[in-house]
């Protein structure tokens, strides 16, 4: 299979080549050339994920230097529970995708740890590839934690001094080698515009074999249609009606994947795309106008984007493969919704995900009833516990995985907002490891 170019103007290329480019040369972002039908006849909702990805994901790998290496990436990224679970018994008909169970509480975890171990097998350990990550959140620490103990990839984060919470930024710097943390005296623009810096400069770009590990990659999107496929097949398999998805959007990965795995053929349903409060997509689906803007910062702040990266591969899709609902939530509404749940149910729900769950509660009560609808909950509600536990009245303990992360020591290294202090940290790293 080849890859080729929203943009157009780029050459198809393999997939393990879409990987290590990340974006297209000529700006665009990397899509199958055409959508490989799956055979469902290979797939059964009693498989365990890491198989069933595998064979969901095969047609994608065909012909791919990575091929034969599928089963084994496929083992290494989803090894931990996707449970789905009622969190409101006496609402059978919602479920919950838990996919916050990872070594570091988000969905995040899916695409780094898939990517990592595709990266593992393009790099080379005497000449590993860097990906460099500038972040302010959720990606940087799963990125990390993928990139621990690898040989032929290693990873460099940049983070805002003072702007990530103590928690988030343990989850940055607890890391081994090959992993390195950089505090940016700076905000998170800064630390973009190093990055950024960092790969416009073509000698040190191919000196460290630069790469990223952005939401554009085709290698985080792939393991999330798989999550997605899975769960929808057991569901299916559980009630015999497709059912429907609703899911946090920021940047659009998730949401995409879903689609996508739809326009491959498994049992999916209605898909709704949900936003906090900014109102790019929204806009955008009432009035056929796309109309980037600067984010606007929200309770559910892995979603505070205002330009999601994989809008121009939504556009790409056929308007009957686009088929989503958009809905938005603002943040008092995400406070009312986790408050009620909680007081409800018990159950708690991260901002992220609560947006989703406020969705379907304003589904009309035919729509809820005719099938079983998944709301994906994106965290686990101890990495928002600032934000959950005023509003909730109640203390959220860290689940083992993160408890794990509070036990480590912290290794980072500050540097100024400049290119040449993340040269000399590059530089640096690669000789102590020569
Ligand atoms: C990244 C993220 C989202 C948004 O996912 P996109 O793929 O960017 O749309 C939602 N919830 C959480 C917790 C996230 O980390």
């Amino acid at each position: 299979m080849q890859f080729v170019s929203t943009r157009g103007k780029a050459a198809a290329v393999s997939l393990s080549q879409a990987i290590r480019n990340g974006a297209a040369p000529d700006g665009g972002l990397y899509l199958p050339d055409a959508i490989p039908v799956a055979d469902l006849s290979t797939l059964d909702a009693a498989m365990p994920l890491a198989e069933f990805a595998g064979r969901m994901l095969a047609p994608f790998f065909d012909e791919d230097p990575l091929a034969a290496e599928l089963p084994k990436i496929c083992a290494e990224a989803f090894d931990f529970a996707v449970p789905i679970v009622t969190p409101d018994p006496r609402r059978p008909d919602l479920r919950a995708l838990e996919l916050f169970h990872g070594p570091t509480g988000a969905f995040k975890d899916f695409g780094a740890r898939f990517l990592m171990a595709c990266f593992d097998r393009i790099g080379d350990s005497a000449d590993p590839l860097t990906v460099l990550a500038a972040t302010s959140g959720d990606t940087g620490g799963a990125v990390g934690c993928a990139a621990e103990g690898r040989s032929a990839v290693r990873a460099v984060i940049l983070y805002p001094k003072g702007r990530v919470s103590p928690f988030q930024e343990l989850q940055l710097t607890c890391w081994d080698d090959p992993v390195q943390a950089l505090e940016v005296d700076g905000d998170f623009d800064d630390c973009q515009r190093v990055v950024k810096a960092a790969f416009a400069d073509r000698l040190l770009s191919d000196r460290h074999r630069l790469t990223s590990a952005n939401s554009i990659n085709i290698g985080r999107l792939l393991p999330q249609m798989a999550y997605v496929g899975h769960a929808a097949l057991r569901l299916f398999a559980e009630t015999g009606v497709k059912p429907g998805f609703v899911i946090p959007t920021g940047n659009l990965g998730h949401g995409f994947a879903a689609l996508y795995a739809r326009a491959l053929g498994l049992p999916i349903g209605p898909i709704i795309l949900v936003t906090n409060a900014n109102r790019t997509l929204i806009d955008w689906h009432r009035s056929g106008d796309y109309a980037p803007r600067p984010s606007i910062t929200t309770l559910a702040n892995a979603m505070d984007v205002g330009a999601p990266s994989n809008f121009e591969r939504l556009a790409a899709l056929s308007p009957e493969q686009a088929e989503a609902r958009v809905d938005l939530v603002d943040d008092e509404t995400i406070r009312a919704r986790m408050k009620s749940e909680y007081e409800e149910s018990g159950y708690v729900w991260c901002p992220h995900s609560a947006t989703a769950v406020e969705a379907w509660a304003r589904l009309p009560a035919a729509e809820q009833a005719e099938r079983t609808w998944i709301a994906a909950a994106t965290a686990h509600p101890y990495k928002f516990a600032e934000a959950i536990e005023p509003v909730i009245g109640a203390e959220i303990p860290p689940p083992p995985a993160l408890a794990a992360i509070l036990g480590r020591p912290a290794r980072k290294r500050s540097v100024p907002a400049q290119l040449g202090a993340l040269v000399l940290a590059l530089d640096g790293e690669a000789q102590a490891a020569a």
